[in-house]
């Protein structure tokens, strides 16, 4: 058994992490304080390709694997955790849905923009009286004709205004749970499409969160991903993919708490108290690691990772806010400080656990996938 990283891997850490301190890093207190998007920093990530990770090189994309992927957004979120959201939702469930369950054509039209940049992506499941429990969502898409009318409002959607193309799933058949969902690729500049309320977050401020609201919204057919009563699916299985990123993202945020903490106790001192609390979180964060790859691993091979992806976001995020609040409480006053990276870490750690599957969520699918019939 092998726990080195291949020397790809290492190579493209080792480039990510350059962009992140040089062209994300710089930015983060700024963006935080200032509750703007990172284009500075998304524009950095766009050229250096880190748009299309996933995206086979036929397409325009890098063409690597979820372990990659996984690597990238840590690097991203040790630098800026509300640039790492934005380019881990674009690659992974605002991308991946196309990737995995797209016809040819709508890869050939969609992925090569997505690669580039050109388009940001998004992910539009969660609705006002729907989040957990997605499969009661009630955005409607109405057979016309050759296509579908939508008509409905999702709620915190990550990247709104900012996205070229919305991942939406709407109920398109009379079966009122998952059976009656189907998947739909609509370009923000649809007639009918718009950004309605963007929400004040405690946390990830330089990540736009916020309504989408679809009003008579008109597609073609062709704009269905997968067949008709297929979308909850193409979610789910976006979301399983989607969890190794948000892995990445709880890494990162934890790595930048253990790495500030320790340069802070080496400057100003340090009794044994705090040196147990920074051995602790040490050990977390490599064990936290350790699954993430794991997962990432399962996942780029092909082989089944459900159990392990959620395993992973489950204890990665708890993990990230645990280190966070012990960093700040190393810290003590000058963490608890507005604007301190210690208290941004807390803020931007809380989302990862709600988001993408709340842990909760993620314990009823461990337990789902540990008790199914042996
Ligand atoms: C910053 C941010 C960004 C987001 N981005 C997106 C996005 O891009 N696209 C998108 O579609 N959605 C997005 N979401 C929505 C997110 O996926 C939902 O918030 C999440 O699924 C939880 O749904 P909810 O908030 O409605 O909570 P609810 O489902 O109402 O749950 C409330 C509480 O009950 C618990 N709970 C629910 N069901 C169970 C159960 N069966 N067993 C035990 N406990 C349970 C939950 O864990 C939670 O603690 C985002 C959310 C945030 C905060």
């Amino acid at each position: 058994m092998d726990l080195e990283l291949a020397p790809e891997h290492a190579g493209f850490r080792a480039a990510v992490r350059e962009i992140a301190q040089s062209a994300v890093q710089p930015w983060a207190a700024e963006v935080d304080r200032e509750h703007r998007f990172p284009h500075e920093a998304v524009q950095a990530a766009t050229q250096s390709g880190l748009m299309g990770v996933l995206i086979p090189q036929e397409y325009g994309g890098a063409g690597l694997d979820a372990l990659a992927f996984a690597l990238c957004i840590e690097e991203l979120a040790t630098a800026c955790a509300s640039t790492a959201v934005i380019v881990d939702v674009h690659n992974s469930v605002g991308t991946e849905p196309i990737l995995l369950f797209g016809d040819e054509q709508q890869k050939r039209t969609w992925l090569p923009r997505l690669a580039t940049g050109e388009l940001l992506g998004a992910f539009a499941l969660s609705e006002p009286s729907s989040g957990s429990d997605a499969a009661s969502l009630k955005t409607t898409a109405r057979r016309d004709g050759g296509g579908y009318v939508l008509n409905g409002t999702k709620v915190f959607i990550t990247n709104i205004g900012r996205a070229g193309l919305y991942v939406v799933f709407a109920r398109s058949g009379s079966d009122e749970r998952a059976a009656g969902i189907s998947a739909f690729i609509i370009p923000a500049e649809t007639r009918g499409v718009r950004a309605g309320q963007v929400f004040h977050k405690m946390g990830l401020h330089g990540s736009p969160t916020g309504e989408l609201v679809l009003e008579d919204v008109r597609v073609p057919a062709a704009n269905r991903l997968g067949a008709e009563g297929e979308g909850f699916t193409v979610a789910m299985r976006a979301l399983d993919s989607g969890r190794i990123g948000i892995s990445g993202q709880a890494l990162g945020i934890a790595r930048a708490a253990v790495e500030e903490v320790s340069a802070m106790m080496r400057e100003r001192g340090h009794g044994q108290g705090d040196d147990f609390t920074l051995a602790e979180a040490a050990a977390r964060l490599e064990s936290a690691r350790l699954l993430a790859y794991h997962a990432a691993w399962l996942c780029g091979r092909g082989k089944p990772f459900t159990r392990e992806a959620s395993m992973s976001k489950l204890h990665c995020t708890d993990t990230a806010m645990q280190i966070a609040i012990d960093a700040l409480q190393i810290a003590g006053e000058d963490g608890a400080i507005s604007g301190s990276s210690f208290e941004r870490h807390v803020r931007d750690a809380k989302a990862l656990q709600i988001y993408e599957g709340s842990n909760q969520v993620q314990r009823v699918v461990i337990a789902r996938e540990l008790l199914k019939a042996g």
